[in-house]
């Protein structure tokens, strides 16, 4: 079964204010639209879009096909089936761009619920008591059982949806309708409050912060990295950026800083941004001796440069001598200032290898990292 998402973004909605269509109006620095394509990664995504709108489209699509919509809501959705038509998609999910905060487990419903039925879609409860008014007062009032507010994205067998929106005519709320007039099943599963559709400028400060409020909404990455060096003679091992005196020394094309150079490579695997062979080749002669903070130094301002800040970093060292405790607090001041972050966030332990392999025939020294990075 293969799955895709449709992500309409063809609308020109200007009742949020800021001159932008809202889908691309910026939200905790990125377009809203980015948000919904992100949330959908991993599947094919098509985004559908006014036409005026391809220069933007083509800064935020990360891999989406990019599809030009109709002069209806039903057109652009259409456009876009017909661009998926023939890639062997068999379920399709079509969401609004305006909805950025939709979470991967509302959608794992939505998709769930398609095993067994031809639509699904999350919806919400009435709570509030409904009101008819005009002139700013209240006419009437309406029941509210039954009633339930629509959110997306819906979801549906794409042949079956296909055929609907080819059926169809003219102009429809949503989806849903279109799939219902074709005489199309569609359960219904549950919503979730912060799926909010943003429409008014207020809707734009509460999703901001509930982006920021919410730590599965935070952009968390992970790193890790493993180094080796081998003793040579010498009189002390830079390692974690101090000096530590020992009746050999460690050699490597730089200063062997196997710890650091571990912590560099940590950075860079959260980053995916290579490691530090690429950013730093050994076969360049300018690196040779070179201070390892270098290496540390540029990983962490690439972080930054990309806005992450790095909250947590650890390092192990493996080996018998020289002796790391006396030197742990030391190496965490060390690592802590050249990376600009508190002490508190970073952490050098070691182990022995209970005399076992090439560590414990004290041949030569290893190191593991990881690192943890969240975007600002
Ligand atoms: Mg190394």
């Amino acid at each position: 079964m293969t799955t895709a998402a449709i992500i309409v973004a063809a609308g020109r909605g200007l009742r949020a204010g800021g001159g932008l269509a809202k889908q691309w109006r910026p939200l905790a620095g990125r377009p809203v639209v980015a948000h919904a394509l992100a949330a959908f990664a991993g599947m094919a995504r098509v985004l559908v879009i006014h036409p005026d709108d391809r220069a933007m489209a083509e800064t935020v699509a990360d891999g989406a096909l990019i599809v030009a919509g109709g002069a209806t809501r039903a057109a652009s959705v259409r456009a876009a089936l017909e661009a998926l038509d023939g890639s062997g998609v068999t379920k399709v999910l079509i969401h609004d761009a305006a909805r950025p905060n939709v979470s991967p487990e509302l959608i794992a419903r939505v998709i769930t619920a398609l095993d067994h039925a031809q639509g699904a879609a999350p919806a919400l409860p009435v709570t509030d008591a409904l009101w008819t008014g005009a002139d700013g007062r209240v006419t009437g009032t309406r029941d509210r059982s039954g009633l339930f507010r629509a959110q997306t994205p819906q979801g549906f067998s794409f042949a079956a949806i296909l055929a609907a929106h080819r059926a169809h005519m003219g102009e429809a709320a949503d989806d849903v309708e279109v799939a219902r007039a074709a005489g199309l099943e569609v359960v219904m599963v549950t919503g979730d409050e912060a799926n909010q559709k943003l429409t008014f400028p207020g809707d734009f400060i509460r999703a901001e912060q509930a982006l920021n409020r919410t730590g599965a909404r935070m952009d968390v990455r992970m790193g890790n990295g493993y180094d080796v060096h081998a003793f040579c003679e010498g009189d002390g091992v830079w390692l974690c950026g101090v000096k530590v005196p020992h009746h050999k020394a460690l050699l490597g094309h730089s200063d062997a800083d196997v710890g650091m150079h571990a912590l560099t490579d940590a950075i860079y695997g959260a980053l995916a941004a290579g490691d530090i062979g690429q950013h730093f080749p050994p076969s360049d002669p300018q690196w040779k001796g070179a201070d390892s903070q270098i290496f540390l130094k540029h990983a962490a301002d690439l972080a930054r440069s990309r806005g992450f800040t790095i909250t947590s970093a650890d390092v192990t060292l493996v080996c018998e001598r020289p002796k790391i405790g006396p030197h742990a607090v030391a190496m965490r001041q060390a690592l802590a200032a050249m990376m600009g972050i508190e002490v508190d966030r970073v952490s050098v332990k070691a182990t022995t290898s209970e005399r076992l392999g090439f560590t414990g025939r004290e041949e030569g020294i290893a190191a593991l990292a990881s690192a943890v990075l969240v975007a600002k």
